[in-house]
């Protein structure tokens, strides 16, 4: 399967035909074969006549007197009598009326569908038929349901699939001979097989164990490979200086929590060593990682190394200049701090440009497009890279390339994965869990308010305002002409609010399709207490801090993920005062259970578990899609599975063997080190 085969090679697939596989995907003969059945119905087990009960069932019968009528205006029946030995059975189908003629009286079919009552009498509904074969595809079998199109219906697929089966079982094994047998593997073109036409369930779950094993192999070795290189670059030794953390602790408003400190003290034991740091820090919202960041930065200002902060937004760039500013400040080294994003006016960037080149400003914070910036960065020591899970080759080259040398590299995320979980995702990153909250952080209250009483719920939140606290109300649109019926958008809702029901308040609207400068405006009005209400789109998701902020109203909840629920919510209790948070349904049906369980629970590694759980196979809270991972079968939640994959590529790597001889995974592995969610 090496060479690109068209479908249109094969029996029976016309260019009309084609085009409705293109709709679902599929336009070569290895889309076709990779493109495995969503779910299967069981119809294996062929039953006598006289034995049916109600439910599915197989029959093997012959076919007499089938007849075809209108019953009326657009109702048509099919009824056929299909027979075994002396009894028979009766068959249904509306408004199928090509089967009068597509079926032989006097053949024996294999007959598959719902055996229960129809106008009072016993019949298998809707039946599929088929001539008794011995590869039968859509009958007598664990039948594969596929993701249809209009015009293109799983019984079309399967017989395509079936006659692709000469170039299924010509699959060569992409795995190293030693692993299949050691793990006791289904070989590949066996396990393709068995994904459409599976004996039993045994075997399906066999070929999804080979298949999975196979998917998690080469996203683990990508990361052991990464790793190694990494491996062989060695970094500039940044000493620590204890006098310099302990001075900057000593100004800070808080005390580090105990995770804090053992992530900074982690970071500085990298930093010291002869090969870059390659870490990342997960840490909940709000857990506190800027500051562990800034203090991560010091010892690279200290030797008078350039630090590059990158943050996913503008808006979250500005706020990081003037949070690490702040924190520089008892120190005196809050002169070397600057900005570099995009909106900045001409004469703004200029100067920030020029401060760069004469080595003043040496902390640069921008968003991740700062290391397409034409900033000399030859003196660059630490990038920090805010929001991200994951930093691809490609980019870590594109670094080393600027600098000249691998600078250390920070990354930080809000998205917790289990651990089991982020190992096998992330596993060429070192990785630090700041799982603890800075103590005094109340639980934020969530609730769940129906459309019919939201009049509750403004109540209690021009309480807070009433106390002096702030509020964000975050709808899902910008205006009504992206228009989903139902949905409610910011500017609607900005009018709604600043006109009517808060207009004893100081509304503010923010959303993306501002203008830089004008967003970072509205934010620093927000910040400065100037506004009591904002209202937003998710523009404001990540990162955003702003600790006086108590209330979070979420319009059209049941519209977000769960990760993106918990990062909303993230903005409110960032300081001792009760945070709340309202989720606010699209109509009065009753809440999803995403939504229960992200009432229920404040911890987002728990939220990430459920959501794992919730989404099945692949699914890892919203952080991945499975194109960039390129998982089709693997399940996430299966730790032995991943356990066992991860242990054969380490194996793999010891063993020497050379990735060239397996050209397939030699690809995949490829495209894999070079994962990154920048872009
Ligand atoms: P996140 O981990 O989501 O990036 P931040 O770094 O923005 O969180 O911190 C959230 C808030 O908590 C900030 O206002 C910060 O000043 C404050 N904070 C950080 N560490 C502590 C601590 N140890 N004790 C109290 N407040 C803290
Ligand atoms: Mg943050």
């Amino acid at each position: 399967m090496e060479e690109i085969i068209p479908l249109t090679s094969v029996k029976g697939v016309g260019p009309a035909v084609a085009r409705l596989f293109a709709m679902i995907g599929v336009s070569t003969v290895e889309d076709l074969v990779l493109n495995f059945p969503r779910r299967y119905d069981d119809y294996s087990v062929v039953t006598k006549i006289t034995e049916l009960r109600p439910g599915p069932v197989t029959i093997r019968g012959q076919i007499e007197k089938i007849t075809g009528r209108y019953v009326r205006r657009g109702m048509h029946v099919t009824e056929a009598v299909a027979r075994d030995g002396d009894q028979s059975v009766r068959l249904v189908w509306f408004n199928q009326p090509y089967r009068a003629t597509a079926m032989k009286p006097g053949a024996t079919y294999f007959i598959s569908g719902l055996f229960e009552l129809s106008f009072q009498k016993f019949a298998i509904m809707n039946p599929s038929t088929e001539l008794e074969s011995d590869f039968p595809v859509n009958t007598a079998r664990i039948v594969p349901i596929y993701r249809e199109t209009k015009g293109l219906k799983s019984t079309q697929i399967r017989r395509v699939v079936k006659e692709c089966l000469p170039s299924i079982r010509a699959t060569t094994e992409t795995l190293p001979h030693w692993i299949v047998e050691k793990h006791g593997l289904m070989s590949r073109a066996e396990a393709i097989e068995a994904m459409h036409f599976p004996n039993s369930p045994t075997h399906l779950e066999e070929a999804t164990k080979r298949l999975g094993f196979e998917e998690v192999f080469g996203l683990t070795l990508a990361a052991l490979l990464n790793k190694h290189e990494a491996m062989t670059e060695s970094s500039l030794q940044i000493p620590f200086v204890a006098q310099l953390a302990t001075e900057f602790v000593s100004h800070l408003p808080f005390t580090l929590t105990d995770d804090q400190k053992r992530t900074i003290w982690q970071l500085y034991k990298d930093m010291q060593g002869k090969h870059p740091m390659n870490r990342l820090v997960e840490g909940d919202v709000g857990s506190g990682k800027t500051v562990v960041a800034t203090m991560a930065s010091l010892m690279a200002l200290e030797q008078g190394y350039q630090v590059a902060f990158m943050a996913p937004t503008e808006l979250l760039a500005r706020q990081h200049a003037d949070t690490i500013y702040a924190l520089m400040k008892p120190l005196g080294y809050e002169s070397q701090v600057g900005l570099l994003v995009g909106s900045m006016k001409p004469s703004q960037k200029s100067a920030a440009h020029a401060a760069i080149a004469a080595g003043q400003t040496r902390f640069i914070i921008g968003t991740h497009a700062l290391i397409q910036e034409k900033v000399d960065m030859q003196k660059l020591g630490l990038v920090i890279i805010d929001e991200q899970h994951r930093f691809g080759v490609e980019q870590r080259k594109k670094l080393q390339a600027k600098a000249g040398h691998m600078p250390h590299v920070l990354s930080m995320t809000a998205t917790p994965i289990p651990r089991s979980l982020a190992l096998t995702l992330y596993g060429e990153l070192d990785i630090s869990i700041i799982g603890a909250k800075p103590v005094g952080r109340l639980p934020i209250i969530t609730s769940i308010t129906s459309p019919n009483s939201v009049e509750a719920m403004y109540q209690a939140a021009d309480a807070q305002i009433e106390q002096g606290r702030q509020m964000f109300i975050v709808c899902p649109l910008v205006n009504d002409s992206e228009a989903m019926v139902g949905t409610k958008s910011a500017e609607e809702v900005f009018k709604k609010m600043s006109q009517g029901r808060f207009k004893h308040r100081r509304v503010g609207l923010l959303h993306g399709q501002m203008k830089g400068a004008d967003k970072a405006k509205i934010m620093e009005d927000f910040v400065a207490h100037r506004y009591d209400i904002l209202v937003a789109t998710t523009v404001i998701e990540v990162g955003v801090d702003v600790p006086n902020a108590t209330v979070m109203i979420i319009e059209n909840a049941d519209r977000f993920g769960l990760a993106q629920l918990h990062q909303l919510r993230g903005r409110v209790g960032r300081s001792s005062h009760q945070g709340y948070c309202y989720p606010v349904l699209s109509d009065s049906k009753a809440p999803s259970r995403r939504l229960k369980a992200f009432e229920r629970n404040n911890d987002g590694f728990k939220l990430a578990e459920l959501d794992l759980e919730l989404r099945g196979p692949g699914a890892i809270y919203g952080t991945f899609q499975h194109g960039q991972l390129d998982l089709r079968v693997a399940k996430l939640s299966d730790t032995k599975l991943i356990a066992q994959a991860r242990q054969s590529s380490q194996e793999f790597i010891e063993s020497g063997e050379s990735l060239v001889q397996y050209s397939y995974l030699a690809e995949r592995v490829t495209k894999l080190r070079a994962v990154t969610n920048l872009n």
